[in-house]
């Protein structure tokens, strides 16, 4: 079987320990399996992401001895892709325009999400129709109407990851309670959100083999729904375990001091990288 994977980073802060972890496990993989590594710069947040941040990426990346087989897809290039699939799934009736802000989801929900990278959305917007689009509305997945366009189709996905190894179908209670009404066109940059364009790369790039953090796992139906919704079939999945801070907190963007290139400037090698993170 063909094994194809990629290693698909945002370049909005420099890489640490949990991007090199990820990264160097799929490229091991890739390269046990005579297949092939691929890199894609997740940047179609144009305001966070910045040309330096890519470089440094592309600098440790390299430095850690990772190679890739083809050029770096960057997303940013391939708006009128997505546009196309939003606009499709516009015509399907699956969305709805939403004014909200990121203050009046905050007021509107009961506690703060723990460990839910977006909190799930409290449907102020669901009642309004696409007639009543604003030029700055962002647009939602109406997550019921999704549901109700793929019963029937008992989709499932394939989990290898050695955590939550096994065959999952999509169910009603995880999209709609845990997922919940995602943005999928985003009003600041006209284009199809994080879910939906990373979806849509790994069938554009030929992903058979999706390897990434755990932390991604529950997000894995939404995308797995909406290949569906757009006529593709699912890769399959290893969702990895996520490298933690002295505190037994996730790494993120911000923690600098496990950056890749702070350990560089300390004289570390990548054998020493590897060995920090147990790979
Ligand atoms: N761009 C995402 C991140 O940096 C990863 C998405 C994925 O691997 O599917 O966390």
């Amino acid at each position: 079987m063909s094994f194809v994977t990629r290693f698909a980073p945002s370049p909005t802060g420099p890489l640490h320990l949990g991007h090199a972890y990820s990264a160097l496990l799929a490229h091991d993989m890739a390269r046990a399996a005579g297949g092939q590594f691929l890199l894609r710069f997740e940047d179609t947040d144009l305001e966070r992401s910045k040309p330096e941040y890519t470089a440094q990426v592309i600098d440790d990346l390299t430095w850690l001895g990772i190679t890739w087989d083809a050029e770096p897809l960057m997303q940013s290039d391939h708006f009128e892709t997505y546009n196309q699939s939003v606009e499709q799934l516009i015509a399907q009736g699956l969305t709805y325009p939403c004014r909200c802000s990121r203050k009046d989801i905050a007021a509107a929900l009961a506690a703060p999400q723990e460990g839910v990278p977006h909190p799930v959305y409290p449907q102020i917007c669901k009642h309004r129709s696409m007639t009543e689009r604003g030029p700055t509305d962002a647009l939602r997945l109406h997550m019921d109407r999704a549901w109700d366009a793929i019963a029937g189709m008992d989709l499932s996905f394939t989990e290898l990851g050695p955590l939550n190894k096994g065959t999952y179908r999509l169910d009603k209670t995880t999209l709609t309670q845990t997922v919940g009404d995602i943005v999928i066109g985003r009003k600041d940059i006209q284009t199809a959100a994080y879910f939906l364009a990373s979806a849509l790369d790994d069938i554009n790039q030929g992903i058979t083999h999706v390897v990434r953090g755990v932390d991604l796992f529950e997000f894995t139906q939404v995308q797995v729904l909406l290949l569906a919704l757009l006529g593709h079939r699912p890769p399959l999945y290893y969702h990895h375990k996520l490298i933690r801070d002295d505190t037994g907190k996730r790494l993120a963007k911000r923690d600098d001091a496990r950056a890749i290139s702070l350990y560089r400037s300390e004289g570390a090698s990548p054998k020493d990288i590897r060995e920090i993170i147990g790979l």
